[in-house]
């Protein structure tokens, strides 16, 4: 990796190149009253000016001065989507085919991409789906072979963020091609590029920058760092698996449980929540059978169903499953946490139940009921 680290007065030149090498752009961009990813043909139209405000089930944007084009809180839309779609069909198979009906694969479309604006957090999700869904020559490894990572250092946490709590974020460190770091101030805004990849480097040697100094990369350190200093939000200190093992019957489920609607939007919304369910159908004259594997939660009833019913029937014992998997037991799985601290849960969740209030509430009740047998 040749080129060392540029400062781009622009972002334009980067969705040329990018498209040039016939990548489509998907980054994030104003839409429907959110900030959300979608495909973009040129950097204008990067959500330039725009914040949100978050809290636990709200989310509005707010302009900002400094005319910043990241300095907004993960989409609710998260990268999940392109990686590892919502639907997607696994086979058809027709009755009048000669010979009988053959289930047969969908045409896989080709398509290079490149995501733009991944923050911290959202690269350890995807390292998180990399390490589940990867198959060697299959349809996720597939993709993602296709895929060019451009990240951002983030420099605004929004109130509902806790990466630095997982220890994800708030700095970009492994996982993309290209790292940028927003510079607002004085001299307007500036991008410090750096290359993470031989074909991120290449990339950037083809971009009209300047070789960033010291003092840009100081300012871009700084304000990472403060970034992670304005972090709001945290998660009880020590061996999270241990605490939820102890939590098993925990008073706090039931208190969660009278909250949660069992939605699912958090699963939804979570760029680590991978699971899902396969469905059968058939055309209105059933010469048509296909099948299509599509996203599912733990949240839904049916999840749990086994012969004569739902193993986890009341909404206690689904939230949690979730947060135990979340936190725990993802742990004995994949070592390490499903959760990346991107709030996403938080701000989405229609109850505003929030999972940091909710782990710092059982840490309280399993300390005071070991507090008490000892003292007993
Ligand atoms: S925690 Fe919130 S978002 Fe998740 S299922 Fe319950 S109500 Fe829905
Ligand atoms: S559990 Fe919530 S905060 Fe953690 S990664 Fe999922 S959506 Fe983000």
């Amino acid at each position: 990796m040749g080129t060392g680290p540029l400062l781009l007065t622009t972002l334009e030149p980067l969705v040329v190149a990018l498209r040039e090498d016939g990548y489509r752009v998907v980054g994030p961009t104003v839409r429907d009253g959110t900030v959300g990813l979608d495909e973009l043909e040129s950097a204008d139209e990067l959500p330039y000016g725009w914040g949100v405000d978050v809290e636990p089930g709200g989310y509005r944007l707010r302009r900002r001065a400094d005319g910043a084009a990241f300095a907004h809180a993960a989409s609710p839309r998260s990268w999940k989507s392109y990686l590892h779609p919502p639907r997607r069909p696994l086979w058809t198979a027709r009755r009048d085919e000669p010979g009988g009906p053959v289930a047969r694969e969908p045409e896989e479309e080709a398509s290079r991409l490149a995501l733009l604006g991944v923050r911290a957090c959202d690269l350890r999700a995807i390292a998180v789906l990399d390490r589940v869904l990867t198959v060697p020559g299959g349809r996720y490894a597939r993709r993602r072979e296709q895929i060019f990572v451009v990240a951002v250092n983030c420099t605004e946490p929004a109130a509902t963020c806790f990466c630095a709590a997982t220890g994800s974020g708030p700095a970009a460190r492994a996982g993309f091609d290209l790292a940028l770091t927003e510079l607002t101030g004085p001299d307007g805004l500036r991008y410090l590029a750096e290359a993470g990849s031989e074909r991120g480097a290449g990339l950037l040697a083809r971009l009209p920058g300047t070789p960033a100094g010291e003092a840009a990369r100081t300012e871009a350190r700084a304000a990472v760092t403060a970034a992670a200093g304005r972090m709001g939000r945290g998660l009880p200190e020590g061996d999270l698996r241990d605490l939820l093992v102890g939590a098993r019957t925990a008073a706090r489920w039931d208190d969660v449980g009278r909250r949660c609607l069992t939605c699912g939007n958090c699963t939804m919304v979570c760029p680590t929540c991978f699971c899902t369910s396969v469905e059968d159908s058939t055309d209105l004259t059933g010469g048509t059978a296909r099948r299509e594997e599509r996203w599912d939660s733990c949240f839904d009833v049916d999840f749990s169903y086994l012969h004569g019913g739902p193993a986890r029937a009341s909404a206690p014992s689904r939230y949690r499953q979730w947060l135990s998997h979340k936190l725990g037991t993802w742990h004995d799985q994949f070592g390490e946490s499903g959760c990346v601290g991107c709030g996403r849960c938080i701000v989405w969740c229609p109850a505003g139940i929030d999972i940091t209030e909710e782990m710092h509430a059982l840490a309280e009740e399993v300390h005071a009921l070991a507090a008490e047998e000892v003292a007993s």
